[in-house]
């Protein structure tokens, strides 16, 4: 008698949220999933919109009350929508899929959240204030690098040691002036036009982002080498499993600017490069839908 009372009370407490959430209002607001959908800051013209759904879903992107201006394929279960935007500007997009929600989503483009924004972007074509200078920036070996690419390339570096290959940070972060230092030094002992194939004019490295690394590539000793390397091998098929892309790949001087550099990662993390990884995409020009860059 007592187990039948129990049940029953037990019963009668499990129907009270099943009757709240039959109730309209509630039914209403659960009928369609939501989606997650982040901004990122890219360029001064550029945003890109990161959503999480289940790969396959077609997500398409409009202004806030305009037409639609792009749409994307998940893949890895994100899809990546790229959108140009004025100058320094905050703009409202709503994104739409099949069975979900839609969602309002707020990107800027201005200064400030350029500033530390994880994605940002410098290549020939798009320089960085002389000013920038990355906040969090921590000790990796003797070098520095952002606090999440430098606990991202210890993982690198282990992942290495654990199939016996050694690799190490040969340069992190370089301010604006000691860039300057080094392209003067370098168009000093070669001339203007060798030394813009060999080393970025300030401004427009990787580097002073704190976010790229340049790897020692044992045995080799200097940069002509290639992935010719066990350790370049590894580093060119295992970067991305730890947040990292090479940014100059080989055979993309045209689109790059530079020629190959096996040895330079650029952190984006492990949910961009997992999507880069699969989608086979060899540049970050190509990724973002910009304009090729060969030339300053
Ligand atoms: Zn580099």
């Amino acid at each position: 008698m007592k187990r039948r009372l129990s049940t029953s009370l037990l019963a009668a407490l499990v129907a009270i949220p099943a009757l709240l959430a039959s109730a309209p209002g509630a039914r209403a607001a659960s009928a369609l999933p939501s989606m997650a959908a982040v901004p990122y800051a890219l360029l001064p013209t550029k945003a890109a919109v990161w959503v999480t759904v289940p790969s396959g879903t077609v997500v398409t992107v409009r202004h806030a009350g305009g037409s639609v201006i792009g749409s994307s394929t998940s893949v890895t279960g994100h899809a990546l929508l790229v959108l140009w935007q004025p100058t320094g500007s905050r703009s409202s997009y709503v994104v739409t899929a099949p069975g979900y929600a839609p969602l309002t989503v707020s990107a800027s483009t201005s200064a400030t959240s350029l500033s530390g924004a994880p994605w940002r972007i410098t290549n020939k074509r798009n320089a960085l204030p002389s000013t920038y200078v990355p906040t969090g920036l921590q000790t990796v070996g003797s070098r520095q690098l952002t606090s999440s690419a430098a606990t991202a390339i210890r993982q690198l570096i282990a992942g290495a040691a654990a199939v016996g290959l050694t690799t190490a940070v040969n340069s992190g972060y370089r301010s604006y002036d000691s860039q300057r230092a080094l392209y003067d030094q370098d168009v000093k002992q070669y001339g203007q036009k060798v030394a813009d194939n060999l080393v970025a004019r300030p401004g427009f490295s990787e580097h002073q982002l704190g976010l790229a690394a340049d790897l020692t590539n044992a045995p080799c000793t200097n940069s002509s080498c290639t992935t010719t390397t066990a350790t370049g091998r590894w580093i060119a098929a295992n970067a991305w499993r730890y947040g990292f892309v090479l940014s100059n790949a080989v055979g993309k001087t045209a689109v790059t600017g530079w020629q190959s550099e096996p040895w330079h990662v650029r952190y984006f993390g492990t949910p961009l490069t997992a999507y880069v990884h699969a989608r086979q995409i060899l540049t970050e020009e190509d990724l973002f839908g910009l304009p090729a860059a060969p030339t300053y």
